[in-house]
């Protein structure tokens, strides 16, 4: 395979590398461990070979020690059946699940190359928004086959996410870890036999928070955080314990996107879907992913549309210095190109070969369209002189006489106060 192997995950969790005995490990004669890869809350992952046809896969494995964990199994083996049930290009593909003679459990999934959300996050602080809206949007994607056939996934985070490079697209999205989904009609009260609650406090909604049942707006309300975060490089909420951050999940209200980015202050869409997806109350959030998704899309279209061009007088005949107007002024209400101005990039390009790059809506490459959030459209070049513009430049001129001209207009009243408070009647 030509894809170049991951590195190990730099997961904070990630154990130190010590001798593994299960590298070099045969799992049922058709896989091999190599090396590790990383590690999450249920157990390790690594890099392996199916033998068969000499390819590269993931392996993720409950040890041998934790087999005699039920509810640590029962989780394993609902991931291997959650997965095996989805077939979505943005969620990782399971290829078999099984049982070392040890007792182990393996899980052996298509190999993602690439690194996780959490660890790009943590090499480039955030996202401009083009990206950041690219990836939700193929989140959104993998949520809503996931929640039409009824499997919340329960633990939306960017460690739970890969950007995988591929032909051309640098943020081709795989949703991993199903490990805590579940069907949407048994997740009532979830918590553990000790009564701890499932998922991870800086992402959890604040019904998951509470133990209460979750539904599809549940993921939304994660992957709110997580557009939040990739927006701008931090989490709407923190706290020094999991309890002081679930409370302020529950009751504080979400800090707004220009807080903490006061350069976003044009993008009232944006602000509005993660307002939405933050809400407190589930049936003030999206109804559902494809909502949601809805509602990405026409913040991005709304982007990266092509402004229509300004009308631009051309310069009267004669002098060759003209004062600025209203029209040949910089917009500088946008910011500033440094590039030389370029045609606005047409919307719409022709479909993606592959199946799988087709899945991503947005009709052009993240890069490509973040620049175009960030540029401000082209002005057009001057046009040929029209004989209705050359009488408009001599209208502008008697104009000009007549205010020049004393002798040419009535003598001026004097101007009224604009704020003046209205005179009382004697
Ligand atoms: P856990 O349930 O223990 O959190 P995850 O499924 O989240 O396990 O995997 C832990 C880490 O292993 C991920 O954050 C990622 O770095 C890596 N990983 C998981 N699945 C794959 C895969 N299919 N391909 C490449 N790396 C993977
Ligand atoms: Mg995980």
């Amino acid at each position: 395979m030509s894809d170049p192997l991951p590195p190990p995950s730099n997961d904070a969790r990630t154990v130190k590398e010590v001798h593994d005995p299960l590298i070099g490990a045969l799992l049922g004669d058709r896989f091999i461990i190599e090396r590790r890869l990383g590690a999450g809350g249920m157990g390790v992952v690594y890099l392996g070979r199916q033998l068969s046809v000499d390819r590269p896969v993931a392996i993720k494995l409950l040890p041998a020690q934790l087999s005699g964990d039920t509810e640590l199994v029962r989780r394993f083996m609902r991931e291997a059946k959650v997965v095996s049930a989805l077939s979505h290009p943005n969620t990782v593909t399971l290829h078999d699940f099984g049982q070392m003679p040890t007792g182990a459990l393996y899980l052996v999934m298509e190999l993602v190359t690439g690194e996780t959300l959490e660890a790009h996050l943590q090499r480039v602080g955030r996202l401009p928004v083009a990206r950041a809206l690219t990836i939700a949007g193929q989140l959104l994607d993998a949520l809503e086959e996931a929640h039409g056939r009824g499997i919340i996934h329960r633990d939306i985070k960017p460690a739970n996410i890969m950007l995988s490079p591929r032909a051309g697209q640098p943020d081709f999205v795989k949703l991993l870890d199903f490990g805590l989904a579940r069907n949407d009609e048994d997740s009532t009260g979830d918590t553990t036999r000790t009564g701890a609650v499932m998922g991870t406090p800086a992402y959890m909604s604040p019904e998951q928070g509470r133990g209460h049942r979750c539904d599809a707006r549940t993921d939304l309300y994660s992957l709110g955080v997580v557009l939040f975060e990739m927006v701008t490089g931090e989490r709407p909420f923190s706290g020094p314990s999991n309890l002081a951050l679930l409370l302020k999940h529950f009751s504080e209200p979400a800090p707004r996107l220009v807080d903490r980015r006061p350069d976003l202050v044009g993008q009232p869409g944006l602000e509005h879907i993660v307002a939405r997806a933050l809400a407190k109350e589930r049936e003030e959030r999206f109804a559902s992913a494809g909502e949601m998704r809805a509602a990405l899309d026409a913040v991005a279209e709304s982007a990266t549309a092509p402004r229509p061009p300004p009308v631009v007088p051309a310069p009267p005949a004669g002098p060759t210095h003209v004062a600025a107007t209203a029209d040949t002024m910089p917009d500088l209400s946008r910011p500033a190109v440094s590039k030389p101005a370029v045609p606005a990039p047409a919307v719409s390009e022709p479909p993606a070969t592959s199946p799988e790059l087709s899945a991503p809506r947005f009709s052009r490459p993240p890069e490509e369209a973040a620049a175009a959030v960030d540029a401000a459209p082209a002005g057009d070049a001057p046009r040929g002189r029209s004989p209705a513009l050359m009488l408009g430049l001599l209208a502008v001129g008697a104009v000009a006489i007549w205010l020049v001209w004393p002798g040419a207009r009535p003598p001026a009243e004097p101007a009224a106060p604009v704020n003046s408070a209205p005179t009382a009647a004697p």
